[in-house]
């Protein structure tokens, strides 16, 4: 039952009549819940109160289907907006990006050039950038911009997903550029020629990914709402004598909100992962999709409304 709501759910998430039919009613069905707003000046309030808690953020313009080279580079310009913004408003927020949205469909040098006008300006204003990875048809070229990115900034990290197959390799060949790595599961839906389809299988590998990033001295952040993963990582930290400094969870807004504090009053940096923008059905729907659990909200929403 479980895999036949996740599988709809992500069929759903890439129906294009729907997501242009959500961008014309705004944040609907509970959306308001899991996104930050409309646009990012919408979202800079509840940023604000996010950070009053102490909770740290990392912003992600939401955007799927991003066809022209003339969108990438609006889409360039609004994330300019959003570093200038976090600068001026004294957010604590870093800035997560899709390559897709900046061109990685279209062109390499494209996207390369998108991101380094983006990374400039964030590093004028000491922001760090997360390249969020996408469907396993895009990994290699995604680590392949990251890499040559790195070479010329360092205000830049990219994440690695625990059902691939391939991310232990990754995390291995990207060992010597010292890499910023956001750890997850993975979000996609992949076929079992590239990717664990059991959940034991995946989450094991995301401890060995965790261990390995730590014990190489990487900066980590841990991405999960799984207790599991949060129990393993403080403990081995702990065993290891590894430094706080060191590692910091992650979540997404409006998921496990009491947990998200809970870490912060034990002393862990947490990070919250706060999506914006119109174009938020698909972002949506993979939620849904992650957890039936969220199908409530929706529910909730369409009574609400
Ligand atoms: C900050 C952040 C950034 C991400 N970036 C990417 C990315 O770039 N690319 C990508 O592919 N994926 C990304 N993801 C998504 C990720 O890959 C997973 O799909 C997603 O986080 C679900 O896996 P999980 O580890 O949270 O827990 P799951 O394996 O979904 O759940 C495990 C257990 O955790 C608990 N749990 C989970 N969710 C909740 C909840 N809402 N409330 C209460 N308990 C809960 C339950 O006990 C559940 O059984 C990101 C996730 C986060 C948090």
């Amino acid at each position: 039952m479980e895999a036949l709501s996740r599988n709809f759910f992500l069929y759903l998430s890439k129906n294009k009549s729907l997501n242009k039919m959500a961008k014309r009613y705004g944040l609907k069905f509970g959306a308001s819940k899991v996104v930050g707003g409309i646009d990012f000046d919408c979202a800079v309030p509840v940023i604000k109160k996010l950070n009053e808690k102490g909770l740290c953020t990392t912003v992600d313009h939401l955007g799927e289907f991003v066809k022209s080279m003339d969108e990438t580079r609006e889409r360039t310009l609004q994330e300019i907006h959003t570093i200038q913004t976090i600068a001026r408003e004294k957010l604590d927020s870093q800035v997560s990006v899709k390559l897709t949205s900046l061109g990685l469909d279209i062109d390499y040098n494209l996207v390369f050039e998108n991101m380094r006008t983006i990374l400039n300006e964030a590093q004028e204003h000491g922001i760090f950038v997360t390249i969020d990875m996408e469907d396993e048809s895009r990994c290699q070229a995604t680590l392949d911009i990251f890499k040559g990115l790195k070479a010329e900034f360092s205000n830049v990290g990219t994440v690695i997903q625990s059902y691939l197959y391939r991310s232990l390799d990754d995390i291995n060949d990207l060992k010597e550029l010292s890499p910023n790595l956001r750890l997850v599961k993975g979000a996609y839906k992949e076929s079992t020629e590239v990717a664990y389809q059991e959940k034991k299988d995946v989450d094991e590998n995301l401890k060995k990914m965790i261990k390995n990033h730590l014990l190489n001295g990487n900066y980590t952040a841990i991405a999960s709402h799984d207790d599991q993963m949060i129990n393993f990582t403080k403990q081995f930290a702990k065993e290891n004598n590894i430094s706080r400094d060191l590692f910091e969870f992650q979540m997404l807004y409006g998921m496990r909100t009491q947990t998200q504090l809970d870490l912060v009053n034990q002393g862990y940096k947490m990070r919250v992962y706060v999506p914006y923008g119109n174009d938020w059905y698909g972002y949506f729907m993979r939620r849904l999709a992650e957890r039936p659990a969220n199908v409530a909200f929706v529910l909730k929403g369409i009574f609400k409304s």
